[in-house]
This record gives structure tokens, sequence and C-alpha cells, in this order.
């Protein structure tokens, strides 16, 4: 029988098909991933090659180096092949039906590490520490920024995931405009909060902590689980307990907390899924709502076990073939 799941904060319905579920352990990758060298010459992001990328904006690097030289652990550069124009002035709506604005934006490549085959499972805690707060540091820049309006700080791992350079970085995109799918779920928890008085993040978390489920780990912090309507095997939210709906308002407690959260849960699916492919996206509000009682910000982490196809496409309803309940007591184990 199928089950059908409404995830309380996003509003989606998930379809979990437990007829055709499968056990969690048959999500581990069967040919393990091809073994990456520690350097790769032709990596321009690979230290050495500094000069192949455009100028650093921002690094963390040892005392006595120079921009764009080696001597960095973290290195922040503009996206070579930008998606938006961070020279545009503010953006001006034109067209009466075929609407465009011009692509006023920033967007960022925080390159994490020298060495090119890390990722934040085998990075050390202190270099996942300093990531989190480069993300940081560069979104306390950026949303100073009166043409912007939304900050998104998102990471690609693996193909499938959408990378295309396999050394360790993630990237930070600064929007000129809020999209609908943002809105929608903004319009959401606010619809929630009028009618419980309460934010449905903060709800979600307690209900999780009481149902004791699906829960992976917490701190004091921070606590993590696979949602009870998970979109896709293995999906899983890191939700600070403390509510707060802007990523740039965290403290550094804070950050080097959710530093070690995010390296157990990604250390947790690379051994025990061998090394997935993964999505992972801080999901913060709109910068004009970060002080709001409804909205909450969040990490959300989503393995590219599967492929959504046409009926996910059409329907905007995920079908998980694996129960969230299962899948966090197998990650746990
Ligand atoms: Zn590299
Ligand atoms: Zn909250």
């Amino acid at each position: 029988m199928s089950e059908l799941r409404l995830n309380r904060a996003t509003k989606e319905w998930i379809i979990v098909a437990t007829e055709r579920a499968k056990r969690p352990h048959q999500f581990q990758a069967e040919s393990g991933k091809e073994k990456l060298p520690p350097y790769e010459p032709s990596c321009p992001f690979c230290p050495g090659n500094e000069k192949k990328t455009p100028p650093e904006v921002y690094a963390l690097r040892k005392k006595r180096s120079f921009p764009d030289q080696p001597g960095w652990r973290i290195r922040v550069v503009t996206n070579k092949y930008p998606a938006l124009d961070p020279e545009e002035k503010m953006a001006k709506i034109s067209g009466k039906f075929f609407r465009t604005t011009s692509g006023a934006g920033k967007h960022e490549v925080i390159i994490e590490t020298p060495r090119h085959n890390k990722s934040i499972a085998t990075m050390s805690l202190k270099q996942v520490e300093e990531m989190c707060l480069v993300y940081l540091r560069r979104y306390l820049v950026l949303e100073k920024d009166k043409r912007f309006k939304l900050i998104i700080i998102f990471r690609n791992h693996g193909v499938t995931a959408g990378t295309s350079l396999r050394h360790p970085h993630s990237q930070l995109i600064a929007l000129p405009l809020v999209p609908a799918s943002i809105r929608h779920l903004l319009e959401e928890a606010m619809r929630y909060y009028d009618d419980h008085g309460s934010c449905v993040f903060c709800d979600m978390t307690d209900e999780e902590l009481t149902a004791r489920k699906r829960i992976i780990l917490e701190n004091e912090k921070f606590v993590a689980f696979h949602p009870f309507a998970s979109r896709t095997p293995f999906e899983t939210w890191i939700v600070p307990r403390k509510h707060n709906a802007g990523f740039g308002n965290i403290s550094q407690d804070e950050v080097k907390s959710m530093a070690m959260v995010l390296k157990h849960v990604l250390k947790k699916l690379y051994e025990k899924l061998g090394d997935p492919d993964f999505n992972l996206l801080v999901r913060t509000a709109p910068l004009k709502d970060a002080f709001e009682d409804y909205y909450h910000w969040y990490v959300q982490i989503l393995p590219r076990l599967t492929t959504p196809a046409g009926f996910e496409l059409g329907s905007g309803v995920y079908i998980n073939s694996s129960l969230p309940e299962e899948t966090a007591r197998f990650i746990k184990k």
C-alpha cells in the first residue's frame, strides 16, 4: 500500500511507495566512485592554478601569503560563468506580458579546501567550521547590497547533483528577486503561524523530537532528522533549535555547532551509502523577512539516489521509495 504524507512546512505531498519500498541498504552505491588524486594539475581550483579563476574576493590564508597565490585554506572567487551580472544596476522590470528584468546578482564559488579529493565527510572538523564561517561572512557582506533580495548557498556533490568540477566547492548566489517557490514557502509558513500562533519549523522539530523515529543526531543547538514526508530517500534536515528566520543572524557558537552536525551527517551518508551524490541547500528567508516569527532557516540535504521523472515534474508530488523511519534507523546504526 502507498501512503501520502504531507510536509507541514512546505505543504508538499509525498507518496511513500511502501509496496515497492527499497530497504535502506539497497541504496548503497554498487560500484565505488573513482578515486581522485589530492592534486590535479589541470584543475582551476587546485593550488598553483589561482590565475585560472577570476580574482579572489575573499580568502582564509597563511600569514605572509598573497591574494591569488597558494597559501589559502579557503578561497572565494566570482564564478567564471556567472548566472547573473554583478555590475548590473537595480533590477528594473520591463515588458508588459513577456516580462524581463536585468540580471543583477552575484554568483560566487567557495573553494572549500586546497585538497582536490576531500569532501565535507572527509575534511577535518576545523576545515568544515571555517567553511561554515565563510558561508556566513560572504552572506553578511552580500546582504548589505540593496539590489539583492535573497541569498542562496548550495553545494552540488557529484555529477548527478549537477557539479561540473570535482574539486570541493560550494556556491552562493545573491538574487534580485524572490522566486515564486520561496514566496509560496513563506506564505504557507505565515498561514500556519496565523492558525497556530507558532512557527511550523519549531513545531516540526518538537514533534520529531517527541516521536523520536526519524532523528539522526541532535546537539545543544541543532536537530538533524529525516523528515516525515521526505522527498527523496535519506533527505535530511538540519534545523537550529533556536527560532531564527535568517541564516545571517547566527552566532559563532551556532557556526561551530552547524559544522559539527553537517560533518557528522555527511560522514554517515558517505560511510553507509558509499559517497552518494547530493545537493545541500541553506534555506533562509529573503533578506527583508530575516527577523520574522513564522519562518525558520535550515539546511536541507537531498541525496541523488533516485531521479525525478515525468510524474514528479508534472505533479510536483515526489514518490519516495523508502521509509524515513527505516533510513533514519539505518543511518544511526
Ligand atoms: Zn582541484
Ligand atoms: Zn521557528
